[in-house]
């Protein structure tokens, strides 16, 4: 293996060099890092000791350091709401030990199929604040979908709106400890029973994720007692392709299965 330089940046200004050079990586929690091959990393630079743990909220907004680990996450999420979609979501993901060096900043960046976070911040409508070649804040969508953004680029900080949505998460998993097939994110603001809004987001579909637009529709301006639920995800239009043995016709299945289960859950109670 190629010898591997490490840098150890304390400024955001000492990390600006380091974004330009070839081969030389940033390095939140590592854990995907390593999962992929070290040929051609010439250098990490290790972002544990910067200003990236910073949790800041008031009644408008919530603001997340990228170098928060999921642990950190859930603990700091769970002082505005023990029920937010990102508790739900991230209590569950990968084990204990590694929910404590996961970090934000580098799920965003690589976002894994089975991720756990990208579900909830998609639907969150997060933006994500970077440094470098670009310096202002985006959707987290169109970070994901373009390259460029991505490039030579350090993400900083995530934020979302900070609105009481009631929150359901899914995991598609065979054991407690498996990488999910596919995720399954519901929010919904309610006044009274009438639907007001509503965002629906399936990660592990093809095209990585994708919002259920048409279900969302229906639902909105609807009273939870008017709904029928049943035959709701005929009309979801996701298509999948062939994961780990399991057919795309039989994913498709699952997840119209679990979006009706999960918006019965919702607003029925
Ligand atoms: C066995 C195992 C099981 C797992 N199970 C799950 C699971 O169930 N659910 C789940 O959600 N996740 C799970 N994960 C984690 C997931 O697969 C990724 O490894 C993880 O999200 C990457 O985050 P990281 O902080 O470790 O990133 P890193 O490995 O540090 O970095 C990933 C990429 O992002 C870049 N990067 C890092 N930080 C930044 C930044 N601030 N700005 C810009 N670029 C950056 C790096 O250069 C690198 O290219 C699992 C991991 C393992 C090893």
């Amino acid at each position: 293996m190629n010898d591997i330089q490490w840098y150890f940046p304390k400024t955001l200004e000492e990390v600006q060099p380091h974004l330009k050079r070839d081969g030389v990586k940033l390095h939140g929690g590592g854990t995907w890092i390593l999962r992929g091959s070290m040929r051609g990393i010439k250098g990490l630079v290790d972002l544990g000791k910067l200003e990236l743990h910073s949790f800041r909220k008031d009644s408008q907004t919530v603001e997340m350091g990228a170098g928060m680990t999921y642990a950190e996450t859930i603990r700091s999420m769970t002082t505005i709401n023990p029920d937010h979609i990102l508790v739900k979501a991230l209590q569950h993901a990968a084990s204990t030990p590694l929910r404590n060096i996961i970090t934000l900043g580098g799920t965003i960046f690589s976002f894994p199929v089975w991720s756990d976070l990208m579900g909830p911040l998609i639907a969150l409508d997060a933006d994500v604040v970077l440094m470098g070649e670009r310096s202002e804040a985006y959707s987290i969508t169109e970070y994901v979908k373009s390259s460029a953004l991505r490039k030579e680029s350090l993400i900083t900080h995530v934020r979302f709106k900070n609105i009481g949505w009631n929150a359901y998460y899914y995991r598609e998993v065979k054991t407690s400890f498996d990488y999910p097939a596919f995720t399954i994110t519901i929010l919904l603001k309610k006044n009274k029973n009438l639907i007001e809004d509503t965002r629906i987001v399936v990660v592990g579909c093809a095209g990585k994720f994708s919002r259920v637009k048409k279900i969302e529709d229906y639902l909105k301006g609807k009273t939870t007692d008017s709904l029928e639920i049943d035959g709701i995800a005929q009309t979801h239009e996701l298509k999948f392709t062939k994961k780990r043995s399991l057919e795309p016709a039989y994913l498709e299945h699952c997840a119209g299965v679990q979006i009706e289960r999960s918006i019965s859950e919702l607003t029925r109670g």
